[in-house]
């Protein structure tokens, strides 16, 4: 997989791209990365790449020509990037998202500044994302955040390929819930024991336990992912019980 984003700050990225899980992806040859920087394209002294918004109103917008000029010929170096604009009024990054970035070979990711950019740059995008109702100073995170969730999902990247099954909002067979509770050693820290079940050597049952948490947590916290989790009969009807007993109806999961 190509991974690549244009930026007026290219330096953020190699931190991060070069640490941990992600530098070792990269390392192995899981993926490939490079940051441009968008003042490549530019053709004044200055390397301008902002500019005063028509009608007026507050700061400066990222202008279209090096954008365009930038994504083309970013482009034209290889096979047809899938090219995601970063925006506040983009779509919503979730896991389903993750997933289906995780399909590309090549992914460009465009980083806004500023107050963003003249809308006629996002007629380069194949989508806009954004990464929560917030508004960031940049693409430059967001780009990173998505990148992360991405990586993690190339075979091979995590080592333990079991380790994305069990991750909460996963989309397998029995997907869409909060993950279950988890502890390490010590057994009991300042008062604090682990649930017996855990230390008890029987799989069936500290996965049977762990099903029946991880439901418990999300009916609670994340009664929102109830109604499109993916739950036996059984289940949907012990979430009903759970969505009474915290939220005093069903309404937060079902509307
Ligand atoms: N004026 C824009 C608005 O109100 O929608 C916000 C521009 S923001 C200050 C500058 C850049 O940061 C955006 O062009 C975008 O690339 C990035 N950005 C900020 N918040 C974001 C978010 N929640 N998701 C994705 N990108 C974001």
């Amino acid at each position: 997989m190509i991974l690549e984003a244009l930026s007026v700050f290219p330096e953020m990225f190699e931190p991060v791209m070069s640490t941990s899980i992600l530098g070792r992806a990269r390392r192995a040859g899981l993926f490939e990365f490079s940051a441009y920087n968008l003042r490549d394209w530019t053709h004044d002294r200055h390397r301008t790449v902002d500019d005063e918004p028509y009608g007026g109103g507050q700061g400066m917008l990222m202008k279209v020509e090096p954008i365009y000029e930038a994504v083309e010929s970013i482009a034209a170096t290889g096979p047809k990037p899938h090219v995601v604009f970063f925006t506040p009024c983009g779509a919503p990054f979730d896991q389903t998202c993750a997933e289906r970035l995780a399909t590309y070979d090549r992914l460009l990711f465009v980083c806004g500044r500023y107050e963003g950019m003249d809308e006629r740059a996002y007629t380069l995008a194949d989508e806009c994302i954004s990464i929560g109702d917030y508004v960031l100073t940049g693409g430059e995170l967001p780009a990173m955040v998505v990148m992360d969730a991405v990586v993690r999902l190339i075979p091979g990247a995590l080592g333990d390929e079991q380790s994305n099954k069990d991750e909460s909002f996963a989309t397998g067979d029995d997907g869409g819930l909060l993950e279950y509770e988890q502890y390490t050693r010590p057994a009991e820290f300042r008062g604090m024991g682990v649930p017996e079940i855990l230390l008890s050597g029987d799989h069936a049952k500290v996965d049977a336990w762990r099903r029946e948490n991880a439901l418990d947590r999300t009916c609670r916290w994340r009664p929102d992912l109830i109604a499109d989790a993916r739950l036996s009969e059984s289940e949907r009807a012990r979430a009903a019980e759970l969505l009474e007993r915290y939220h005093g109806s069903s309404d937060k999961a079902y509307g």
